[in-house]
């Protein structure tokens, strides 16, 4: 497999979704994985994007060197862009997710390069790159943002385990919300990590959002935090109620 290279524009693509029905709301998409972020989020069950060289079962056997970085390039940008020209007209839309898409240095290009062939694009992201985050939207190049509140600022650094600057999850939802592209907040609720008095915390930063997604994680995978996989998740009459303290933050709270 080459490098995940074309036209200069360097991407780290981990993976292809070819065809979904769920990751654009209302759209078909193909969603585009890149490799590598900068969170260590203990229920993440994407270890092999977050840091492929770890994960016991992986299956990236080739490494390559682009800049300083080591690299397992899953996807080859041209192969990637063979398959995006294809699908001009059938899909509607890209969704770009991670990892953490917005430390790819040519991202922007990346997107405008997708943005060409008449897609819809989608960015998921951990809010943690206010910067990019204006920069693309002042550019037009995104359609549909998801970013991620991991927990309230006093975990945060529990539930991503690492040091996070608070600040720029606060710029990067103020950034989202005075944009006028369609978004959504989500939140991963992990039993022993956050609880339903949390939910006020997290609902303050994010008051008067549009949309508030609460998600259940998933156990019994290949986590980042191995501890988390006998982890029971919350019940839907718990998530329900969780949704329901959330609804007095924002317009709408749902469990997905
Ligand atoms: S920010 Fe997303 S991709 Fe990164 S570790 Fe957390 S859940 Fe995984």
């Amino acid at each position: 497999m080459g490098l995940s290279r074309s036209k200069s524009i360097i991407m780290i693509i981990g993976g292809l979704q070819k065809f979904s029905l769920l990751d654009y709301p209302d759209r078909v998409s193909a969603i585009v994985f890149t490799q590598g972020c900068n969170f260590h989020c203990q229920f993440c069950y994407n270890p092999m994007l977050v840091w492929p060289f770890q994960v016991s079962k992986s299956k990236y056997a080739q490494e390559e060197i682009i800049g300083q970085q080591k690299v397992h390039p899953m996807i080859n940008q041209d192969d990637l862009f063979v398959f995006l020209r294809s699908r001009a007209g059938k899909l509607d839309a890209v969704v770009i997710t991670g990892g953490e898409p917005c430390l790819q240095k040519n991202l922007l290009e990346f997107i405008a390069k997708i943005k060409k062939l008449g897609f819809l694009v989608k960015l998921d992201t951990n809010g943690s790159y206010p910067e990019a985050l204006a920069k693309l939207i002042k550019e037009k190049l995104i359609d549909y943002i998801a970013m991620d509140i991991k927990a309230p600022e006093k975990k945060y650094k529990e539930v991503t385990g690492v040091e996070v600057d608070f600040q720029k999850i606060k710029k990067s939802v103020r950034i989202i919300m005075q944009s006028e592209l369609a978004y959504e907040f989500r939140t991963t609720m992990v039993p022993g990590l956050l609880n339903k008095d949390d939910i006020g915390e997290m609902g303050k930063i994010i008051k008067d959002a549009n949309k508030w997604y609460l998600q259940n994680f998933k156990s019994n995978i290949e986590l980042v935090g191995r501890d988390l996989e006998q982890q029971v998740p919350y019940n839907a009459w718990q998530m329900k109620q969780m949704a329901q303290i959330g609804s007095q933050y924002v317009n709408k709270c749902e469990v997905r």
